[in-house]
């Protein structure tokens, strides 16, 4: 039996272990080609919130870690980016560039990839100063002066967040009216640390020594420009699912994220979702995790059901 996997990090233990007692082949597909997204935990440095490391882990690691004991259990890993895939009957194809699969289930976990400014040098600097990720970063800015940029729901809940540790947090939104709700504003306005700085956007980020020590800015009315010293740049300006090759082929909503139902189900009888592909709001590692352990039983579930 088969089934394939579209990213790398969300199969539990339990369903690998399950899958070698019941002789399921399991090919985990994952993006590495420089033109597709990588996954949001290779961009990150320690993640401090996954149970079972009390010193924490760094990102690469828990990929590697996870990697190694999917092996372990039998999984085969294919590298590439999925180009089209057909659900509308089973066997599922999955076509990749030049390589065509089919299977009998499919997970779909392709995650989703966080918005960079598009600024030089910026995605070099993840893990030195930049990152898009309060809750795995934060923790290293006790006591730094940081900036939050973007003016969502994201960019006032990391901004409240990030004040817990850093001397300052510049919130950095280029209009003065924001997208986020009222309540979330008001929070982060309350806030004494948080200094809202609009409307500027971000021109460049200062890492001479290869971390960051400030930006430049560019008041969009004024067209006057402002240098802040700062260790940290958080960029909180939305994400993307990964999720352009299900467009038409699988329920999503105006985001483009997925719609599960019950659980890890889709519309689509043995096609099952799971991780940041179907979740704006949680977007943790260990959630994904979780997610990917419920979608591989009811993977098994779904094999088990429709033999031969
Ligand atoms: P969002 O609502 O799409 O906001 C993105 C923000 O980034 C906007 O203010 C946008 O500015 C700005 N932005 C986008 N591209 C930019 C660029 N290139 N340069 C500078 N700024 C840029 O995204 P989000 O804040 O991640 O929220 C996504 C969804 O999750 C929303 O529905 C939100 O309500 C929800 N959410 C809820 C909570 C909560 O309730 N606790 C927390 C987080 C997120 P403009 O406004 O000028 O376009």
């Amino acid at each position: 039996m088969e089934c394939y996997n579209t990213r790398s990090i969300v199969s539990g233990g339990h369903s690998v272990e399950s899958n070698r007692r019941r002789k399921i082949e399991c090919t985990t597909y994952s993006s590495s080609a420089a033109a597709v997204p990588v996954s949001q935990l290779s961009l990150t440095t320690h993640v401090e919130n996954y149970p079972g490391f009390p010193d924490g882990i760094m990102g690469p690691e828990l990929i590697e870690n996870m990697r190694k004991q999917a092996q372990r259990f039998g999984a085969e890993f294919k590298a590439g980016a999925v180009t089209e895939v057909d659900v509308s009957k089973r066997p599922f194809k999955i076509i990749a560039g030049k390589d065509s699969y089919e299977a009998r289930a499919l997970i779909v976990a392709a995650g989703a990839s966080a918005r960079l400014l598009g600024l030089r040098g910026e995605r070099e600097l993840i893990g030195h100063g930049v990152s898009t990720c309060a809750t795995c970063d934060g923790y290293f800015f006790r006591g730094k002066p940081i900036a939050v940029v973007g003016g969502g729901d994201s960019a006032m809940e990391e901004a409240n967040f990030l004040s817990r540790y850093a001397s300052k947090v510049h919130l950095i939104h280029r209009r003065n009216d924001f997208r986020a709700s009222k309540i979330m504003i008001d929070r982060a306005k309350a806030n004494e640390k948080v200094e809202f700085v609009t409307p500027f956007t971000v021109e460049q980020i200062f890492a001479p020594q290869g971390h960051v020590e400030g930006v430049s800015l560019r008041n969009q009315q004024t067209k006057e420009t402002r240098e802040i010293p700062l260790d940290g740049v958080f960029v909180a300006i939305g994400h993307d699912p990964n999720t352009i090759v299900f467009k038409g082929k699988l329920e999503m909503d105006s985001n483009g994220y997925l719609l599960a139902k019950h659980g890890s189900l889709t519309s689509i009888p043995g096609v099952f979702i799971a991780g940041d592909v179907q979740d704006h709001r949680y977007r943790q590692a260990v959630t994904a995790a979780g997610s990917g352990c419920m979608a591989a039983m009811d993977a098994e579930k779904f094999l088990e059901e429709h033999k031969g």
